[in-house]
Order: C-alpha cells, then structure tokens, then sequence
C-alpha cells in the first residue's frame, strides 16, 4: 500500500476534506496520517479519522507554540491518544529557524512529550528544523522511553542519520527529496538502511516535482515513493512493499486493524 505518513489534511486550505480523501484514494495511495501541530488539530484530526476509514491521525504539540504544551493539554492529548485510529504523539521536537524561540521552552515541551508517547504506549513523530545536533541530544537523554520514532520530512546529513539510526529512528522523507538541488538528501535516502525508510507529503506544503512552489496534495506521494525508488535503484512495486512493511512496523495500531 502507498502510504502518507504525514499530512495536514485538517488545513483550512482544504476547504473539501472529503474531495481530497476520496482523489488519493482513487489515485492509488491507500491512507494517510494527519499529523497536529495545535489542540485544535488533534480535535480536527480525531473527527476525519472517525469520518474516513483511510485517515489516522497524531495528537501533539508543534515546536513553534512550546508554551502550549501545559500540563492540562498532554493529559488532553493522553485522552485523545487513546482512540483506536491515534497512532502517535506529533509533530513534536525543536525548530529554531523563526527568531526569537526559546531553546529550554522547546526542549522542555519536546521531553514532556516524549514522556507522553511512553505514557500513551505509542511513538512519535519529529519535527526538526535548523537544530539538528540538540534533536540528537534531547533524543539521547530521553532514549530509555522509547524504542522507535520517526524523523519526518528528514533534511539532515547522513552524520547526523547515523547518529538518529543507532537511536531507533526512521526517517520519512516528503516531496524535497524530487528537488533538483537535493544532492545531500538523495545521499541520506541512499545510505539509509531499508528498513526505515517512510514516505510522506507534508501537505499542504512542499510538492514534489513536478508541482514545485504549488499546493500539495496527499495523492502526490506517489511521487516520493518513485523519486526514492529511482535514487535507491529500486523497482517502485518494491519499494512501495519496503516502505508499508516499515509503515506497519512502526506503528502497531495501524498493523491492528489490518
Ligand atoms: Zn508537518
């Protein structure tokens, strides 16, 4: 199965959430994670999940609004996370690209919801931008709480891949891997081992080619899927297999309804 493992499908973008379900699907892609950056995202997430049988969803704090992370929201997000179609706690972890953030704010709410993934008995989805190396560091600390995540939308070195392999992550990689000047991604998608390797869009943002600077769409991860195919000298039927074996591996509640 053709899979997006990270998407914004609650977006206000998409004004017809049903018309989007139903073209990936048509289209060949079989489901999608719509993965929260907010509360009001889980909530949204929880109600497609429950409308379309092909979207699951994530419940987590965003990088970018760490002072939302209050005790009172992860016991929200711990409700939340206990739906039978809640996979993981996401997207969390540290982005330090818009000044000014606060590094001990973001790192604070990124361990608390490390902490919330163990409590929740599921894994969680990272996001990491411009702050690759405290990433690693707040992983290391926090290692005896989890035994597997996922790096999304990774755009780091292959050092730092290796770094995040020896910690139990996967990577999913979204639409920048088709990007003509990708040359270092194309070199982690290279080097990764095959077993943890995702696909994802991160719509509405970063279309792959050949919809560059356009609005993304779930569908379009078939484009992933065949850019790391190509980059992995690999039959796309193949990797297509790989990746929804890695898909199921890393989260169990998927595998469950199956
Ligand atoms: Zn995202």
């Amino acid at each position: 199965m053709i899979f997006d493992c990270h998407c914004h499908l609650c977006d206000e973008r998409y004004a017809d959430k049903a018309a989007l379900v139903l073209e990936y699907e048509k289209g060949g892609v079989g489901a999608c994670i719509n993965a929260a950056y907010n509360l009001a995202s889980c909530y949204e997430g929880e109600r497609l999940a429950n409308a379309f049988p092909s979207v699951y969803f994530t419940v987590g704090i965003h990088p970018d609004n760490p002072q939302n992370a209050t005790e009172e929201t992860l016991q929200t997000l711990l409700a939340l996370s206990r739906h039978e179609k809640a996979v993981a706690i996401g997207e969390i972890g540290l982005d330090y690209h818009w000044t000014p953030y606060d590094e001990a704010l973001q790192q604070r709410a990124f361990a608390a919801q490390i902490e919330l993934a163990a409590a929740a008995k599921l894994p969680f989805q990272v996001h990491s931008r411009d702050a690759a190396a405290d990433t690693v560091t707040v992983l290391t600390q926090n290692k005896s709480k989890f035994s597997a995540a996922l790096m999304h939308c990774y755009s780091g070195s292959v050092e730092t891949a290796k770094q995040l392999l020896d910690l139990g992550m996967y990577f999913s990689f979204s639409g920048t891997l088709t990007f003509k000047n990708a040359a270092r991604l194309r070199e982690v998608a290279k080097y990764l081992p095959a077993d943890r390797i995702l696909t994802e869009t991160d719509s509405p943002y970063l279309a792959p080619e050949p919809f560059r600077g356009r609005e993304n769409r779930p569908l379009y991860v078939k484009h992933v899927l065949a850019a790391l195919a190509e980059i992995r000298g690999e039959d796309v039927q193949k990797m297509e297999d790989v990746v929804w074996q890695n898909t199921l591996t890393l989260f169990p509640k998927i595998k469950e309804r199956l």
